[in-house]
C-alpha cells in the first residue's frame, strides 16, 4: 500500500542517491513537503513520519490548516511558496517561518513592517522568473540585485536566497539549465557581499538536476502526498 510515509522514505532515498551524484552531504539539502490541496491529516501524517517543514501555496488555504495544527505548532515551519498580494501579507507576517515567493519589494516591505516583534524575522527568498516566461510570476534576473540589497537591509526580514520554479524539461540535461542560471545567479549575490545560503529549487519531477545544481532546498510534493487530483480553483484574491 502507497502511504505518505513510505513516499517520504522514497523521496530521501533520491535525495541521498543525488547528494552522492553531485559528491554533496545529505544534510546539505533540505526537504520541504508540500502540502497544498491536502488536509491537516496528510500533514500530521508527514509529521508523525518525522517530517518538520510544510510548504503552501494558498494563504487562506494554509491558515485554516495552521490553526488545525496548532498542537504542534511548534514543531512544526510553514513556508509559503505561492504568489503573495498586499492584502494577504499581515496574516503572513504573523503566521508564517518563511516566504519564498517575494517578487516585490513592496511586499517585502509590508512583511518586515507587520513581522510581530515576538517572532524571529521572517525568512524570505526572492522568487526569480529563471526560465523567462512572460505568464510567471517572479523578478526578472536583472533587477534582482538592486532588489536583494533593499530586502536585506529590511528589520524584520532575513534574507536567505532565491527560488525559482523553471519550466517542466523531460531530461536531465535541460532541467539542469535553469538550475544552473539560479546558482550563478545567487553566486553573483554573495560575491556582491549579501550573506545568501539557500536555493531553494527542485520538485517532484526534477530534484535531481536540482540538487546537481546546488539546491539546499527542494519543495516536493506530488511525490509525497500523491497527485493533486483538479486545479484547485482559486477564490478571487486567494
Ligand atoms: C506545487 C508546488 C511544488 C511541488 O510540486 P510537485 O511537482 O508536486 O512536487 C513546489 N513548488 C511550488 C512553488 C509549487 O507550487
Amino acid at each position: 500500500m502507497v502511504t505518505i510515509k513510505g513516499n517520504i522514505q522514497q523521496v530521501r532515498a533520491r535525495i541521498s542517491r543525488a547528494c552522492e551524484a553531485a559528491q554533496r552531504p545529505v544534510q546539505s539539502v533540505t526537504l520541504l513537503c508540500v502540502s497544498k490541496t491536502f488536509g491537516a491529516d496528510a500533514v500530521r501524517e508527514a509529521h508523525a513520519a518525522g517530517e518538520r517543514r510544510f510548504g503552501e501555496n494558498y494563504v487562506q488555504e494554509a491558515l485554516d490548516k495552521i490553526a488545525a495544527l496548532g498542537d504542534l505548532r511548534a514543531s512544526l515551519e510553514w513556508h509559503l511558496i505561492g504568489p503573495l498580494q498586499s492584502n494577504k501579507t499581515r496574516a503572513v507576517a504573523e503566521q508564517f517561518d518563511w516566504v519564498h515567493s517575494v517578487d516585490r519589494l513592496k511586499i517585502a516591505q509590508r512583511l518586515s513592517e507587520q513581522r510581530p516583534g515576538s517572532l524571529p524575522p521572517l525568512q524570505v527568498c526572492l522568487q526569480v522568473n529563471i526560465s523567462g516566461e512572460a505568464s510567471k510570476s517572479g523578478l526578472a534576473p536583472g533587477e534582482v540585485p538592486a532588489v536583494a540589497k533593499a530586502v536585506a537591509a529590511l528589520p524584520r526580514l532575513k534574507l536567505r536566497g532565491l527560488m525559482a520554479i523553471p519550466e517542466p524539461e523531460g531530461d536531465l540535461a535541460a532541467q539542469r539549465v535553469p538550475h544552473r542560471a539560479l546558482r550563478e545567479l545567487l553566486g553573483q549575490l554573495r560575491a556582491e557581499g549579501l550573506d545568501l545560503d539557500t536555493l531553494s529549487m527542485g520538485m517532484s519531477a526534477d530534484l535531481e538536476a536540482a540538487i546537481l545544481e546546488g539546491a539546499t532546498l527542494v519543495r516536493i510534493g506530488s511525490a509525497i502526498f500523491g497527485a493533486r487530483a483538479i486545479a484547485r480553483a482559486r477564490a478571487p484574491g486567494s
